[in-house]
């Protein structure tokens, strides 16, 4: 996964708003971030930096990068290197191009990444699905760069959201017609902004929306915005469910209904089951996307919410999820969680988190509460088991590595050093797909088939990569 922004408007400060909200959307990529800018005199200028959109912030001269028209990306680096950092830059036929893409590709004319890649007899610099992208693009004829685009999509399978910057100031913003991956677009009287999520538009853009799935914004220097579908809606969307459950930072669009609905859900089904653990003093809400869902299992079991681990000031770059390996992932987990002994001392608790994919970070949660005091530790998990990988666009590991699909729930609960465990069911986090932030699209999310949920089901989407299919089926 990784967070896209762009800007354009009647000043020539578009890199400082696309450089904010670039920090607001870090959490989704902290390995790589760029910014590229189309300069007042013609041209792109664009940095790329390893490391998290704060740190490019304080290394960049913003002097350097003036101009009305910019796009910025966070990477984490599902594939390649961090060498791969976009904006990806190129010139076709003459004309400049930037490009920044949030997802994941399974083919491109019905090929494998990698077939496509043999094919194309050509020098590739980065191992990421956007250099491939940008080749199609570059390969694909057309009058224009936003008519090649197009064209171009026509020919791919997966997911994207993708930010397109052109030399001669325009922005091209697209999304995928099954609507993986989120898009939104902003607009005020002197510009119009895009964001992977809505929360990290400027405040005063107060006219926000979805972009469509399957749907191409162009917006030029007179900032008209010309839209409409290059791409057929599929006969069914696959907005990702896992977007709200962890991804979405709290107080974009939907996420606090969801994931307070999820926590209401699980609490009606422990106790339902008789499966709230005897004895509890408090909910312990592991932040922050464990937040809104422990408040709502804490007010429907009627037990106090105790703040038992504080977020240290490290910021949400951090994610321990996006580390490449467990010693990073329990690193960056023991550095911006800190137990808060006083509220936990003697304490029956009910740890409420959002998910489990590894368990190696609740692991080590578990056994921190443990130490600062908690008498006994439960766990509550307010979305399903996941299962299986993601291959569209979500850092989801191999199979071989979710905890899930290779323990049985109580081999998972002695793992991690939990007294009890207790998962949302699926059925119960599908009952509330009506309150999944996919603005302008309700309609659809009323039933569940317009939704993903294959990392947790098992059901996947009509097209996966070969080695899945060899691995899975
Ligand atoms: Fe989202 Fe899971 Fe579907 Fe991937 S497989 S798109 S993470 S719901």
């Amino acid at each position: 996964m990784c967070g896209i922004s762009g800007y354009i408007g009647a000043k020539d400060d578009a890199a400082e708003y696309v450089l904010g909200m670039q920090i607001e959307l870090e959490g989704r990529g902290p390995h790589s971030s760029g910014i590229a800018v189309v300069q007042p005199d013609g041209g792109i200028k664009q940095q790329n930096r390893l490391g998290p959109a704060s740190h490019l912030a304080q290394r960049i001269n913003m002097a350097e990068f003036r101009g009305q028209a910019a796009i910025g990306h966070d990477r984490y680096a599902t594939k390649g290197t961090l060498a791969d950092a976009q904006p990806l830059w190129g010139e076709i036929d003459g004309q400049e191009i930037a490009i920044g893409v949030n997802g994941d590709t399974v083919s491109i004319c019905d090929l494998s990444i990698a077939e496509y890649r043999q094919r194309q007899n050509t020098v590739f610099r980065a191992r990421s699905d956007t250099e491939t992208l940008l080749h199609l693009v570059a390969q694909t004829p057309g009058p224009d760069l936003v008519v090649r685009l197009e064209n171009a999509f026509q020919r791919v399978t997966g997911a994207w959201s993708l930010l397109a910057l052109i030399g001669d100031g325009r922005i091209v913003a697209m999304r995928d017609p099954w609507g993986f991956r989120p898009l939104w677009v902003a607009e005020n009287a002197d510009s119009v902004a895009f964001a992977s999520e809505d929360s990290a538009f400027p405040k005063d853009m107060s006219q926000r929306r979805e972009v469509a799935p399957g749907e191409i914004i162009c917006v030029g220097k007179d900032l008209h915005v010309q839209s409409w579908t290059y791409r057929s809606s599929a006969d069914r969307l696959f907005c990702c469910s896992f977007e709200d459950v962890y991804f979405k930072k709290p107080g974009s669009f939907g996420v606090y209904s969801f994931r307070t609905a999820c926590g209401r859900e699980t609490a009606d089904e422990m106790v339902r089951l008789n499966m709230v653990p005897r004895g509890l003093d408090g909910v312990v809400p592991v932040m922050d996307s464990g937040r809104d869902g422990g408040i709502a299992v804490a007010t429907r079991l009627g037990l106090p919410v105790i703040f038992g681990i504080n977020r240290t000031r490290l910021h949400m770059s951090a994610r321990a999820f996006l580390g490449h390996s467990a010693h990073e992932r329990l690193r960056l987990a023991a550095q911006k969680h800190a137990p808060n002994r006083e509220a936990l001392e003697g304490r029956s608790i009910l740890l409420v988190e959002d998910s489990i994919v590894r368990g190696d970070t609740l692991k080590q949660l578990i056994s921190m509460v443990r130490e600062a005091g908690a008498s006994a530790v439960h766990v509550a998990v307010v979305s399903p088991r996941i299962i299986g990988p993601c291959h569209y666009g979500i850092a989801t590991p191999d199979r071989w590595k979710l905890i899930a699909a290779t323990q049985k729930l109580d081999e998972t609960r002695e793992t991690i050093g939990a007294d009890s465990l207790y998962h949302l069911s699926i059925a119960g986090f599908q009952r509330n797909y009506h309150h999944l932030s996919i603005a302008g699209f309700r309609e659809h999310l009323t039933a569940r088939r317009d939704v993903c949920d294959a990392c947790m089901t098992n059901d996947y989407p009509p097209f996966v990569p070969p080695s899945h299919t060899a691995s899975c089926r």
